[in-house]
């Protein structure tokens, strides 16, 4: 047997690294070492029933599991084979049998393209995320593509940049690789910083290879010999498993010098952030890596003529490259056959606030906010009424009730005033006063604002305190429509995407909320 257990934040959060030990004990007392293997994971994505366990080849899903219950999974199931149903997630038990997780509804309609391999394999193994076809479009993009193939196939797919802005990453690349320079960089934006969102941090504790493996196809795509992954340093299990995978990477020559003996070299150096969200942002980004205070810098010049230390570098967030490897390998048209007209492939969603299944989760470009919450987040709990979800952290806006089957993809999220952002999904329900949301998101943004330009340092802070005025039932109608024309000062007029995002919740919820804002205030119609 295979015991799998989810060695991700949030299962480690509720006692799955000590379920592990109590379970290895259990297993040598019972002396089922060579028959059973335990397999630390990443995260399965249903995180609300964690610490989750699955036994193969039964395939049977303990949720909740207590360091107690494992005596009795160890004499029951895994000596006896008898599966204990008490313990079982409810909804694959069904009558006698068992149900396959893919026929759940929270997975069912999820596809894992960039998650295939978290819940899957151990991470601090290679030769698992080997056997899963890892480093395969490596080796395929070295020795039989040129570096525009490459970019082609990567351009022809569709793929835009996941972390927030849905730039085509082929074209990304194309201008990189077009500037000559001595020294090129290729870099990974994995400081996930908005509230609520974990898809990055579970993306690198669960398939930290897959990321390693992109980043050196983008390093031969574009000329570039060194890679830089900017991790925030509150991720230490995500940090600790990708430098384990590194150190296995070159030592298997996967990374280094003369990679798959072709000449090609290439290497990774992980640099830690200290937790300011500005950090980001790719200038600041950059600025930080180089050593200097992560400050933003006015483009152009764009990274990709003149980026970290002066050279022509790209930047990707974490799920972009996660996808990368099964294009080259599968090639554009498969890809582009799942999702929109003009978002291809599927996103990654951690899934949070008032909804039963909190967990992250994979679905194609063009399902619905009611898809996703209805069925695969199973709803909100206490049977309340779905009144908004939040989508894109500070820099995203509220989606009301009103467009719960607009199809979810880039286009769609901005029309109806919000934005995709790197995949946090929070859930509101028809008790969230949405003024609050609005100042919740705002005092982030004054928190994090790095005051390089006042637009956004002094604007924001205004911004903040006319909204408090309306929250504590002392602002007037006029504060509202005041309050709405600074929002469009401070958008059009900061430096950086920080600045030009703040005002969007407090924008979104006066658009579909007003009436909110206007029982708050003291001169109400
Ligand atoms: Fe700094 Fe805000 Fe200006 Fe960006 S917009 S540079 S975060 S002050």
């Amino acid at each position: 047997s295979n015991v799998l257990v989810c060695g991700g934040t949030g299962c480690t959060s509720s006692n799955s690294e000590y379920i592990i030990q109590v379970l290895k004990k259990e297993i040598q007392k019972a002396g089922l070492e060579k028959e059973v293997n335990v397999v630390r994971t990443g995260c399965f994505g249903l995180c609300a029933l964690g610490p989750i366990m699955v036994i193969y080849p039964e395939g049977a899903f303990y949720s909740m599991v207590k360091p107690e219950d494992i005596p009795e999974i160890v004499s029951e199931h895994l000596l006896k084979g008898r599966i204990v149903t008490r313990l079982l997630y409810q909804e694959t038990v069904d009558e006698d049998t068992i149900k396959s997780l893919n026929e759940t509804d929270f997975y069912k309609k999820q596809h894992r393209i960039a998650l295939r391999n978290c819940g899957v394999i151990n991470p601090e193994i290679i030769d698992e995320y080997i056997a899963m076809d890892g480093y395969a479009a490596l080796g395929k993009a070295l020795t039989e593509m040129t570096p525009q193939e490459v970019i082609d196939t990567i351009k022809d797919s569709g793929l835009r940049g996941r972390g927030g802005g849905g730039f085509p990453t082929g074209v990304k690349w194309s201008l990189a690789a077009a500037n000559q320079a001595d020294q090129k960089y290729v870099c990974c934006n994995a400081d996930e910083g908005d509230p609520g969102a974990f898809m990055d941090r579970s993306l690198l504790e669960g398939d930290p290879h897959a990321i390693i493996e992109a980043m050196a196809i983008a390093g031969y795509a574009i000329g570039a010999n060194q890679g830089y992954i900017y991790i925030r340093a509150e991720y230490p299990i995500a940090v600790k498993r990708l430098q384990i995978a590194i150190d296995q990477a070159r030592e298997y020559g996967l990374l280094g010098t003369d990679i798959f003996g072709t000449g090609f070299d290439f290497d990774l150096d992980i640099r830690l952030g200290a937790g300011a969200f500005v950090c980001g942002e790719e200038t600041a980004l950059m600025t930080s890596i180089e050593g200097k205070r992560g400050e933003p810098r006015p483009r152009p010049p764009f990274p990709a003529q003149k980026g970290l230390f002066g050279k022509p570098t790209i930047l990707n967030n974490v799920e972009t490259y996660a996808n990368i490897p099964q294009i080259i390998l599968k090639g554009s048209d498969w890809f582009k056959a799942m999702g929109t007209e003009k978002s291809k492939g599927t996103k990654v969603f951690a899934l949070g606030g008032k909804i039963h299944n909190t967990g992250l989760v994979e679905v194609p470009m063009g399902t619905t906010l009611r898809e996703i919450v209805e069925e695969i987040g199973g709803g909100i709990p206490g049977g309340k009424k779905f009144k908004a979800a939040q989508t894109g952290g500070p820099s995203g806006g509220c989606i009301p009730a009103e467009h719960f089957d607009v199809p979810i993809d880039y286009d769609n999220l901005i029309a109806i005033g919000s934005m995709m952002g790197s995949g946090g999904l929070i859930v509101m329900d028809e008790d969230t006063c949405m003024v609050d949301i609005a100042k919740f998101f705002l005092e982030f943004t004054v928190d994090e604002s790095c005051g390089k330009c006042t637009p956004c340092r002094i604007g924001t802070k205004r911004l903040y305190e006319m909204l408090d005025k309306i929250t504590r039932g002392e602002g007037t109608l006029e504060d509202l429509d005041k309050m709405e024309e600074l929002c469009y000062h401070i958008k059009s007029n900061s430096l950086c995407g920080l600045g030009q995002t703040a005002p969007n919740p407090v924008l979104s919820t006066l658009k579909y909320f007003r009436e909110e804002y206007e029982a708050h205030v003291v001169d109400k119609k």
